[in-house]
């Protein structure tokens, strides 16, 4: 068996969902299971609909459901003329569009979004995209079978970033989807989505098909899980970014976590976790370009000093001092323990003997922890602030891969830096302009033309 995953460009309308069946068709006789995203623009359309319907402004969120409909509509009688299936499956997505559009009014009449209505709304995209990619693969002749990715993705209840419950997901895995693929015929589940045991939906994050892929590749120990997507693999940089970008054939399952997680979104920072600890080889491939050879991620790959740059920017910088920290033993467990019970995640760290400075991705729960913080020292904010990482597998060998970033960044303003302890991250807080700008600079010293080492 193996796991297929589709992301939003990938079914974006009725050529790409073509393109995706005759790709599925040639994996026949490997027992794929297909994993969906929802159409290219659609979780950011559904989830401006609900911020917009909360704040009073209905009209403008009611017409932005019926053109959901209109374009789910549209693709489906493209893709299925004018047949008795279509007729079907537009009765279905029409009555799902209904329930999105009685949840939105509901939300307006609350004028409240919580994180456990935005996944409700939010989980409509690959309820949709799902059901669409089943209708046309079996047009195409592929035996596809709905699976609602609720009854298979259990999870905790927190909603909106939701932690997958393994064992659940392995077991509803070995019973709904493993005998559908053994006899021949395929499953297709929306990725993204899932179900608290209690039965409320749930998603995995922003990007988190690739991570509903993952698990359910784990799960079933497959053969290998292929990550589909509109661009050639996994590249030196972002190509929307950096021109010039190139195709990395080979990558370790570190450097590819750590390139996720410092904004390389072509995968979702969590997906390889699960493929890495039973040894599932991942593949990102281009849709558009089946026949090119994409990324292979595994355990061992090629050591190169520098891999790749990845950027990303929206990052708060939170900074702590304190002279209490002088020389105090368990200051930095007190410090972290406030970041833990509000559940932020923290991205880079840099200490000093008084002081600790760290980053967080999701600035939502930052007033929460605030007063908890401000009880240890004094706090100060950096709102809008980058990351730039350097990430290779022994950046700091020789010194000389460290010099020439450093040389890079010529005279940005560097809030922070820090080296990972494995010489794997360096990692760099510019202002969140300068992002761009320093990772390309960074990608002409390591790529360039006239670029020594690659
Ligand atoms: P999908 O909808 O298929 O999941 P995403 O938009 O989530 O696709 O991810 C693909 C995008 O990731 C690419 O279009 C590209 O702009 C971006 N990206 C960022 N960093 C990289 C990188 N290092 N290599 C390839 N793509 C990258
Ligand atoms: N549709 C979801 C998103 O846009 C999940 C995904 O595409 O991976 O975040
Ligand atoms: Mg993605």
């Amino acid at each position: 068996m193996i796991v297929v995953k589709f992301g939003g460009t990938s079914v974006g309308d009725a050529e790409a969902i073509e393109r995706a069946a005759s790709i599925v068709l040639t994996k026949r006789e490997r027992h794929p299971i297909v994993v969906v995203s929802a159409m290219a623009g659609v979780t950011n359309a559904l989830l401006a609909i609900a911020e917009q319907s909360a704040r009073g402004q209905l009209i403008g969120a009611i017409r932005s459901v019926e053109g959901l409909r209109e374009r789910h509509m549209q693709e489906a009688e493209r893709l299925l003329g004018d047949t008795e299936e279509c007729a079907e499956l537009c009765g279905e997505m029409s009555a799902m569009i209904d329930e999105l559009a009685h949840l939105t009014e509901a939300l307006n009449t609350l004028g409240d979004v919580t994180p456990r209505s935005l996944d409700a709304i939010a989980s409509y995209g690959e309820q949709l995209s799902s059901q669409l990619v089943v209708a046309a693969f079996r047009r195409c002749g592929l035996p596809a079978e709905h699976v609602d990715a609720r009854d298979v993705m259990i999870t905790d209840d927190a909603f909106t970033r939701a932690e997958p419950n393994v064992d659940a997901i392995s077991e509803a895995s070995q019973r709904l989807l493993a005998p559908l693929a053994r006899d021949g015929r395929i499953p297709v589940l929306g990725g993204f989505i899932g179900s608290t045991t209690r039965h409320l939906t749930t998603t995995l994050g922003r990007g988190g098909s690739d991570y509903s892929a993952a698990l359910i590749g784990a799960a079933l120990q497959t053969e290998a899980i292929e990550i589909w997507t509109d661009v050639d693999g996994m590249l030196t940089a972002d190509p929307r970014v950096v021109d010039g970008a190139r195709l990395l054939e080979r990558v370790g399952f570190d450097e590819a976590s750590e390139l996720a997680s410092f904004g390389a979104k072509v995968l979702h920072p969590m997906a390889i976790y699960p493929a890495v600890r039973v040894g599932i080889p991942v593949y990102v491939l281009n849709s558009r370009r089946p026949e090119g050879k994409g990324t292979l991620i595994t355990f061992e790959a090629p050591r190169r000093p520098v891999t790749a740059i990845a950027g990303k920017s929206g990052v708060t910088l939170i900074r702590l001092r304190t002279p209490r920290m002088l020389l105090t033993e368990g200051f930095m467990r007190t410090t972290f323990d406030v970041f833990h019970r509000h559940r932020a995640s923290v991205d880079v760290v840099a200490t000093s003997e008084v002081s600790v400075s760290l980053t967080i991705d999701d600035a939502s729960r930052l007033d929460a922890l605030l007063p908890d913080l401000r009880e240890l020292g004094d706090v100060s904010i950096e709102r809008s602030r980058g990351i730039v990482a350097v990430v290779g597998a022994d950046l700091s060998a020789g010194g000389e891969h460290m010099a020439r970033a450093l040389r890079a960044l010529s005279d940005t303003p560097v809030h922070m830096l820090s080296l990972s302890a494995t010489g794997i991250n360096l990692t760099m807080v510019v202002d969140g302009e300068h992002v761009a700008p320093v990772m390309r600079r960074l990608h002409e010293e390591f790529f360039g033309d006239g670029a020594l080492s690659s």
